[in-house]
């Protein structure tokens, strides 16, 4: 197969596998014996076996997947039909894991599992974004996400992970700083205080960002990247919490503070570990519930999993957008309808929409305020991913493949709509369609939802109201912020 990202793979030495992504350990001999043996203690540790004995037979039946598939859409390779990748896991459980694969071994001399197949997996399963689009096509039900999520779990465990995922993880996990981006509390902190200045040169309100207050609504976890790349974002959450009469309900707790959480994408155990990271944190500020920034899999992980981890009665997991949502249904928040008059599209996560519970809300919200809203073809659980999806955002060294290839139909859709504001409500997402705009010379900005939302809110007259002659351009603080880490 051509693989386009082949030129941006990191450099290695002749004799040396080749590695599509940069590994901290490249492993070089007993690979197959490896793998044969984390699967097997996966399968008797986990729920996986049912599932697969189902899809092990089913899959490459008739390739409908392929129509949903936006990878298989740029490049027309029949390797990247979902069915084939899948198959690349699924052929190894028919043959080290079922009878019939015994007999086949025994009867037919079958070697099973080869060399060849893992170098496959290391590209195939990092070209998927896991965005579960081709779910929408399977008559079975195949769910390709979560192979592709199974196959990284056990290449993880052999130690074959991009680099950039497993030191961002290792940081959050053991490191002195807990979080992804490797931020001190102090700096975030200081962070806060800054946006608090911000906030009131642009509103004349006194917006909190309260710190490790305790036996409150709502403990905040957004993407940690947020305090270093969309102040914006994290303003806007603060005046919609405000304005709601919740600013003395919410907290961000300095023992733990990150949202992200890349276990989702390629470990089992460490989605688990992160997750009880979460709940510790809620726990020791008896906290209510937990609110998640915007950001799709911090989204889907802590709704999904909280429950799994929690242990008794789950905490309740709250989306940022979804809390906006309801204190505008509820009129606990004021709108401008006037206040922003560019066309305006809306990019849905797939976290959130197609594998969450978020395609409305952030619709009715922008639809409140935006005077052009356009909408993109497909779009909410039928939408295209941004091409970043599954942690490849994070991968600078295949930035190549998630422009040309992946991001290709996105950039397109994108385009077609002619919107001058492109809203994200995710910092992969964002990250990800502010490179391909960039990159495809598209006349557009991106930003969050929040960003907007704090150019429309309006603040009661008695607390000294902004005027719409004040309305803040989101986009205006890029200079002077403290967090530098
Ligand atoms: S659409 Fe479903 S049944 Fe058809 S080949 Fe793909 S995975 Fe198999
Ligand atoms: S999950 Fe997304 S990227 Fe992966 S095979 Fe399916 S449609 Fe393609």
């Amino acid at each position: 197969m051509a693989n386009p990202a082949a030129a941006a793979a990191p450099e290695q030495s002749a004799k040396a596998k080749k590695y599509p992504y940069y590994i901290e350990k490249p492993l070089e001999e007993g690979r197959v014996k490896q793998f044969l043996d984390i699967f097997a203690a996966i399968l008797r540790h986990s729920n996986y076996k049912p599932l697969l004995d189902i899809y092990s037979r089913v899959v490459t039946r008739c390739a409908r997947c392929a129509g949903g598939c936006q990878i298989y859409q740029a490049t027309g390779d029949p390797e990247d039909i979902p069915c084939y990748r899948s198959n690349l896991l699924l052929g190894v459980y028919r043959r080290h894991f079922t009878l019939g694969g015994w007999l086949r071994g025994r009867i037919l001399g079958d070697p099973g599992l080869q060399e060849s197949t893992i170098d496959e997996m290391l590209d195939a399963f990092y070209h998927c974004t896991g965005c579960r689009r081709c779910n929408l096509e399977c008559p079975m039900g195949l769910d390709h996400g979560l192979v592709m999520r199974l196959a990284r779990n056990i290449l993880s465990e052999m130690g074959i992970v991009p680099k950039a995922l497993l030191v961002s993880v290792r940081e959050q996990l053991q490191g002195k700083t807990a979080n992804t981006s490797a931020i001190p509390a102090p700096a975030m902190m200081d962070t806060c205080e800054f946006l608090e200045e911000e906030l009131a040169d642009l509103t004349g309100q006194k917006i909190h960002f309260p710190i490790d207050r305790e036996d409150v609504e709502y403990v905040f976890f957004p993407a940690v990247s947020d305090y270093l790349l969309e102040p914006d974002t994290l303003m806007g959450n603060a005046a919609v919490l405000y304005a709601a009469g919740d600013q003395d309900n919410w907290t961000i707790g300095t023992k733990y503070f990150d949202g992200i959480n890349y276990g989702l994408f390629y470990n089992d155990a460490i989605l688990g570990r992160i997750v009880e990271k979460e709940i510790a944190e809620v726990r020791r500020l008896r906290g209510k519930k937990i609110l998640i920034g915007e950001c799709g899999h911090a989204s889907r992980s802590a709704k999904a999993f909280v429950p799994t981890f929690n242990g008794g009665e789950a905490i309740p997991v709250v989306s940022i957008q979804e809390y906006t949502f309801n204190a505008l249904e509820q009129g606990k928040i004021t709108l401008d309808p006037n206040a922003v008059t560019e066309t305006v599209t809306y990019h849905d996560p797939c976290n959130l929409a197609r594998s969450g519970w978020i395609v409305e809300q952030p619709r009715k919200i922008l639809k409140s305020f935006v005077k052009n809203f356009v909408e993109m073809e497909p779009h909410g659980a039928e939408n295209y991913c941004c091409g970043g999806g599954g942690g490849t955002v994070s991968l600078d060294e295949v930035h190549d493949y998630r422009m040309k290839v992946v991001g290709k139909i996105k950039a397109e859709q994108m385009r077609a709509t002619g919107a001058e504001i492109i809203v994200a409500p995710c910092a992969n997402c964002k990250k990800q369609l502010k490179e391909l705009v960039d990159y495809y010379k598209i006349p557009a900005t991106v930003v969050g939802l929040h960003d907007l939302i704090l150019r429309a809110i309006r603040f009661p007259e008695k607390n000294g109201a902004a005027t719409s002659e004040e309305t803040y351009e989101a986009g205006e603080i890029k200079e002077n912020s403290p967090v530098s880490v």
